[in-house]
């Protein structure tokens, strides 16, 4: 998947010229206690960002890559719920993609997870997960797993987070690793999704990673009176929008997003 409508933000700040500073020991010793803080509490402190502290932070020694990633590429962008950018600082995302492309795991790009699918860049996953509003006790499908990074982010936000996947080993090789990383609240199926997982229905919010042509009937009638779904629509070799679904009183509303390229929605045969 790919988004190429983004424009990179100056994060860069220029000190004024002529003003030099001298550490005085106050400094100095601010300086230690900050290091040491964050050397003991991965994943909770930023001098950015008020994380508050997540159980789940792994402590793999990529904290501030990922902190960069989040800065830079999420809130510098205009993704402010805390709660996600708390969950993307989380979720470990090298974990998640090929060993070969670990060292990208963190760049502004999507990768390759095989059979020809792809990790959607951390924006887009931001940006997805920040539009359904997800609430702590929400029920959540999703559709596409892929490697299962963006349903460990909504594990992070939510209480429990259905997400099917078409190609077997993918959906296999997601389960094992949600397993291994202990996300408990994650159940993944095999199958197409187009029909939606009726037995877990209605959803809080849906959201769709691969790009149909029209929005699924069947996913229309899972969603909960209130609820969200996002979904890319459009040709799989031409313009695709990020739409926004909403069902209000029994009324179904779309609003169109964001320009995006996503992997086609495939239908078994
Ligand atoms: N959300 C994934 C990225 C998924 S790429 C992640 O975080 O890694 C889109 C995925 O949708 C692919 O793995 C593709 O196989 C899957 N897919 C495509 N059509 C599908 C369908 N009808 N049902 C379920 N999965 C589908």
């Amino acid at each position: 998947m790919m988004f190429r409508a983004i424009t990179k933000q100056q994060t860069g700040k220029s000190s004024s010229p002529g003003h030099s500073f001298a550490p005085g020991y106050h400094v100095i010793a601010l300086s230690l206690l900050f290091t040491f803080v964050s050397l003991f509490s991965p994943g909770c402190f930023s001098p950015a960002i008020d994380w508050g502290c997540s159980a789940a932070a792994a402590a793999d020694g990529l904290e501030a890559e990922r902190e960069r990633m989040v800065a830079q590429q999420l809130a510098d962008r205009g993704i402010t719920d805390k709660n996600v950018l708390r969950a993307l600082q989380t979720v470990p995302r090298h974990l998640f993609v090929p060993k070969k492309t670990r060292r990208m795991a963190y760049a502004d790009v999507p990768l390759p997870i095989g059979h020809g699918q792809t990790i959607s860049q951390p924006y887009i996953v931001a940006f997805m997960t920040e539009i359904i509003q997800p609430g702590s006790n929400h029920r959540v499908l999703e559709i596409g797993t892929g490697s299962g990074y963006q349903a460990a982010v909504l594990a992070e936000l939510t209480d429990r987070v259905y997400t099917m996947e078409i190609i077997p080993e993918l959906a296999e090789d997601a389960k094992d690793r949600l397993q291994k990383l202990g996300y408990a609240n994650v159940e993944v199926r095999q199958g197409d999704g187009y029909n939606g997982w009726p037995e877990a229905s209605p959803f809080d919010a849906i959201v769709v990673t691969a790009a149909a042509e029209f929005i699924p009937p069947p996913l229309i009638d899972q969603l909960k009176e209130g609820g969200r779904m996002i979904i890319p629509v459009g040709s799989p070799f031409y313009v695709q929008h990020l739409m926004l679904v909403e069902k209000n009183q029994g009324r179904i509303t779309t609003r169109k997003l964001l320009p995006v390229r996503f992997v086609p929605f495939r239908r078994s045969e």
